[in-house]
């Protein structure tokens, strides 16, 4: 069913009868060509271009939980596009044109608002830093510009200018940053893959690979053997997890990100805003709550849940950029378990595993990935080579040193 005025106004005409379900909740089949495990954004983007541009149908998608149950439903919203390096910029840049056109595309209402991403500035040194980004931005023909601290001092007169610790010099802007209704990306790419014939299939944990001759032709499951001609990974902070079971040890460690939603309020934010001397993010909701967030909790953990430190850590990151978010009273907090890679950049690669394919390493940042993520991995599930923006997202890369290391970090997930 295509969402349209004529069809709002038919349903309106006639009692809101006639709306079918967002997707099919199917039961699987004994076979597919493609399985993919984990139903998050990745999972789910990647069936709807698997079936949409590459003619790949007979798909599954299998997730342990419910749809939008795991990070695609748990993160900050946040779009953007504003990377410095070359293995990560076009592949961003990708995404950012692919949330453009993405509701006209899949006919759903994702709430895509384009609001602007402002990384604020505190430090010559991180002013040169941004004006490098901005640059290198430009140059992979992405919008970028470099504000003074009256420039920001104009979008956002609410933050502390004059008598803070750590005072706004200015901030990197990309306009066409902003943020998307993350569950509602998850709704729409699995109506639109649904809609096509593909399969997804709830509560249906992945347990163990089917294995002939050293290629992986199926997997176990908790609802019985499903044989696939390839199998895709997607399961984000299960990666490590569900890769073991095929024998694999990934570069990726597992950890908890919070984030936190105020009550709400009149509008205040106009758009998202980043602190460059601690690590806080912020935007408000359509409903009028801000939404932030900061570091991960920095130890290794499961649990879609973090502890009291960080949430302290978080706030005082509030504080110290716009001391009046104290008056605030906190509505809700969560916790969604990030693949942290060891460079902090993703990989969409095959495996050593005939017929195993891996989608993962996402970080913080996988959510603004999730359409080039998906369209770029049906790419390499469909024709067996990479898509040209996604070349560099190689699995071997930490093995030959070909490391996209965006933070300059080193191998320290916690520090990505
Ligand atoms: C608090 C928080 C804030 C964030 N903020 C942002 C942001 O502002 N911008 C941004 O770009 N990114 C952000 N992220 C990161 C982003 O959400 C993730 O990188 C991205 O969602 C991961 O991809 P996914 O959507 O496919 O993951 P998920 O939604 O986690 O999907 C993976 C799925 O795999 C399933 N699964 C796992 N194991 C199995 C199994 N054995 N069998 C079957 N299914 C299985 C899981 O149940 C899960 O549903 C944030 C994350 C969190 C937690």
């Amino acid at each position: 069913m295509r969402f349209s005025v004529l069809s709002l106004a038919r349903e309106a005409l006639t009692g809101h009868r006639g709306w079918t379900p967002t997707w099919r909740d199917a039961a699987p089949r004994d076979a597919y060509d493609v399985v993919i495990i984990g139903g998050g954004g990745h999972g789910l983007a990647t069936a709807y271009y698997l079936a949409k541009e590459f003619g790949i149908r007979n798909v599954a998608v299998l997730e342990k939980g419910w749809i939008g149950g795991g990070n695609v439903g748990r993160n900050t919203t946040i779009i953007r596009s504003n990377y410095l390096l070359p293995g990560n910029e076009p592949f961003y840049e990708q995404a950012m044109k692919l949330w453009e056109g993405l509701e006209q595309d899949f006919n759903y209402n994702a709430m895509v608002s384009q609001r602007g991403v402002l990384n604020l500035y505190h430090s010559d040194a991180q002013r040169d830093a941004y004006a490098r980004r901005g640059n290198a931005m430009r140059l992979n023909g992405v919008d970028s510009e470099l504000l003074d601290r009256d420039g920001v001092r104009a979008m956002a007169p609410f933050l502390t200018f004059d008598d803070a610790r750590f005072p706004i010099q200015g901030g990197l802007l990309q306009r066409r940053g902003g943020t998307a209704r993350h569950d509602a990306v998850a709704w729409g790419y699995a109506r639109g893959a649904s809609d096509r014939g593909v399969d997804i299939v709830q509560h249906c944990e992945v347990t163990g690979f089917l294995r002939e001759a050293g290629r992986v032709v199926g997997v176990e499951t908790t609802r019985g053997t499903i044989r696939a001609g390839k199998i895709g990974m997607a399961v984000a902070g299960h990666s490590s997890r569900v890769a073991g079971m095929a024998g694999l040890r990934l570069p990726i460690e597992s950890h908890v990100l919070q984030a936190f939603v105020s009550e709400g309020i009149k509008p205040l934010i106009p758009g998202v805003i980043t602190f460059g001397a601690g690590h806080f993010y912020i935007s408000q909701s359509d409903k009028g709550g801000l939404v932030f967030g900061g570091d991960i909790d920095g130890y290794n953990s499961y649990a879609q849940r973090g502890n009291l430190a960080v949430v302290e850590d978080v706030c005082e990151g509030g504080m110290a950029l716009m001391p009046m978010i104290g008056r605030l009273r906190l509505l809700r907090s969560w916790g969604g378990i990030m693949d942290m890679s060891m460079d902090g950049s993703p990989i969409i690669d095959r495996t050593p595993v005939d017929g195993l394919y891996l989608n993962a390493g996402w970080c913080y940042g996988g959510f603004k990935a999730t359409p080039a993520s998906g369209f770029c991995f049906a790419h390499l599930l469909a024709r067996d080579e990479p898509h040209p923006v996604a070349a560099a997202f190689r699995l071997d890369r930490f093995a030959s040193g070909h490391l996209i290391d965006e933070k300059g970090a080193g191998a320290q997930p916690n520090l990505h």
